[in-house]
């Protein structure tokens, strides 16, 4: 049995998270969430000062703004729609003669106006667009979304449903780099804190088939995407457990975001992996909450 499977087992054993039967897709304990709860109220106390305004969005987000990100054209593989039944009696009476014989029931299931939110930041930028050019100091938004990434993997840092916690910056090319040098800083602060051990290196994003790969090779030399790395499997496969993205003008051309001087905004953002950052703690400071070491119950705990 390898390490990646004992460190899962060891979570359901000890109820930390609960078994699902699909990989990736697991109920949280109390206790789990509550690590959660501890750590977002630590990170959103470093962005406090700058935060304009703060969202929560719910897993689903507008098709067509999904369509606008490029999504389906960068991780196809990765993403996830909703669909939903548009049949009539007939095909109802169908699709359960085919759930009662085990075949496929999905004929009438069709695509609905929703996706599944891959990125918690994507949301946010129509609804910034619509409002007209931004403010002179730009936006500072704060905001949570569960993602769907579709990634099973027995590695329970690998989940195909998960939490992210974002601050995002959009205005000038100078605003967007500066906040993302400010938070590569905090990203560090904030582990230390917490008595984690971790690095930060220049990252691309894992975009599709071989395009992708020039793409992913581009994204590196022009040091768009930076991840802070913590072993939580393994100690020689670190996992990122927060990500700093300078997105250039991307977002704002994609969505008609203005700046004052009616130029596209410049956007950057800072990911934390919510249930990466719990999995770490879990990891290097045992399932015991109470034995954690008093630095980082002070933390979280205040
Ligand atoms: P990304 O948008 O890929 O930079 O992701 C932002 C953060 O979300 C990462 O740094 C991870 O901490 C977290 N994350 C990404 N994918 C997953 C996943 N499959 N399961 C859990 N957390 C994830
Ligand atoms: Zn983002």
């Amino acid at each position: 049995m390898d390490k990646q499977v004992s460190f899962l087992d060891q979570l359901f054993d000890q109820g930390i998270l609960h078994d699902s039967g699909v990989d990736g897709l697991y109920a949280r304990s109390d206790l789990f969430e509550e690590v959660i709860t501890r750590f977002e109220a630590l990170a959103k106390s470093f962005g406090k000062d700058e935060t304009s305004e703060a969202m929560v969005f719910p897993p689903g987000m507008p098709i067509k703004d999904f369509e606008t990100s490029g999504y389906m054209k960068n991780f196809p593989h990765l993403a996830g729609t909703v669909h939903a039944f548009c049949g009539n009696d007939h095909d109802h009476a169908g699709l359960l003669q085919c759930l009662e014989v085990g075949e496929d029931w999905s004929e009438n299931q069709k695509p609905t106006d929703v996706a599944l939110t891959p990125a918690a930041c994507y949301p946010l930028y129509p609804i910034l667009a619509r409002r007209g050019a931004l403010p002179a100091e730009g936006a500072y938004v704060a905001l949570q979304s569960y993602c769907f990434r579709h990634e099973p993997s027995r590695d329970p840092a690998r989940m195909q449903m998960f939490r992210q916690r974002e601050f995002v910056r959009a205005g000038s090319a100078d605003q967007a780099i500066a906040f993302r040098e400010t938070w590569k800083q905090r990203g560090q602060d904030i582990m230390k804190l917490l008595e984690l051990p971790c690095t930060v290196d220049v990252a691309n994003d894992p975009f599709f088939g071989r395009a992708g790969k020039m793409m992913g090779s581009s994204q590196r030399e022009q040091e768009l995407k930076f991840e802070l790395l913590v072993p939580v499997n393994s100690a020689a496969n670190p996992t990122a457990c927060m990500s700093f993205n300078y997105h250039m003008d991307n977002f704002g051309k994609a969505w008609d975001i203005r700046q004052q001087d009616g130029s596209h905004a410049h956007t950057a953002c800072v990911g934390f992996g919510l249930e990466r950052i719990a999995l770490a703690l879990f990891r290097h400071h045992g399932m015991d909450v109470e034995s954690w070491p008093a630095g980082v119950r002070k933390a979280l705990w205040g």
